[in-house]
């Protein structure tokens, strides 16, 4: 088969499994917050959720109806060929994935408010490119809500703040977003770089599973001191009240001009669906988050 269609038929997979199968993480992190949940209303709604994610399951139906903006992060070996026919690539599995799975058609012109009826427009789908060694090709996919993208924040904070201003941009930011991400959600935290870099790495901390914590220990700490600090506003799941507002933190960070402290917080809803697949040298694919169903 041609490079064009293997790339096009895995991202074609990563992106059905991602919006139907609920990484097990996520899952896991969900149940136990709903046993550890002290608020009636809050375990209500987890377990409005726990029944949806299986229903999708069963069903093999998105697990929720907005089926995001489509994301891709490739990671390429330095040494694949033809890496100039991915985009189109992951456009067509794009198109494809709106008609077969059905996703809901989210790209939408911002001058004349018209849906291109397939998710793909200008930079959509979004394509993160990162060159590594090695001659395999690594396709991750993230569809982001609408409500969670809402309330994703980039600011700057005074330097003399440190992680101190930190940690309060963070908790502001959850306070502020409320039940508009539909918690419990989870954080990626990234600061330095510039208003840019920040974001971005924000972003891509979203593709963590819930149980790795940054290697550095003080940072580790600082992702728990902040998981607890954001789970004390009471916000709950769905925003209506309880101990899980959130299911996880994680945190990255670049080295920042010394006048500057970007600070960013991307918001995932509980809906954080993700999938990654490896297209190898000899065009075998490897199913690295989900087992392929179909
Ligand atoms: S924010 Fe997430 S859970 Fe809420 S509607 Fe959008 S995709 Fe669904």
């Amino acid at each position: 088969m041609e490079t064009e269609k293997v790339v096009e038929n895995v991202a074609f997979n990563i992106l059905k499994q991602a919006v139907i199968y609920l990484p097990d993480d996520v899952k896991q992190a969900l149940k136990k917050a709903y046993t550890e949940e002290t608020s009636e209303t809050g375990r209500t709604q987890l377990k409005a959720i726990l029944d949806n994610i299986e229903l999708a399951e069963k069903h093999q139906a998105p697990v929720c109806q907005d089926t995001g903006t489509t994301i891709f992060y490739v990671k390429a070996g330095a040494k694949v060929k033809n890496l100039d026919k991915v985009e189109s690539a992951v456009i067509n599995a794009t198109k494809r994935a709106t008609k077969e799975v059905p996703l809901r058609p989210n790209a939408v012109d911002p001058f004349t408010g018209k849906n291109s009826g397939d998710n793909t427009g200008r930079y959509l789908p979004v394509l993160n490119w990162e060159i590594v060694p090695g001659d395999s090709l690594e396709m991750t996919v993230m569809t982001k809500g609408g409500g969670s993208e809402n309330v994703c924040l980039g600011g700057m904070i005074v330097p003399g703040e440190g992680i101190k201003g930190v940690k309060k941009f963070v908790v502001d930011a959850v306070i502020k977003a409320g039940a508009q991400p539909c918690p419990p959600n989870i954080l990626g935290v990234a600061m330095g770089g510039g208003a840019d870099v920040s974001m971005k790495l924000a972003k891509k901390l979203l593709l963590k599973p819930l149980t790795e914590h940054n290697p550095d220990p003080e940072i580790a700490k600082l992702e728990k001191d902040i998981l607890e600090a954001v789970n004390m506003t009471g916000i709950g799941p769905m925003g209506l009240g309880g101990k899980t507002t959130v299911l996880g933190v994680h945190i990255d960070y670049a080295f920042r001009h010394p006048a500057s402290f970007p600070v960013a917080v991307a918001f995932n809803c509980w809906a954080s669906r993700r999938s990654t697949a490896r297209i190898n040298a000899d065009g075998s694919v490897e199913y690295l988050t989900h087992m392929l169903k179909w």
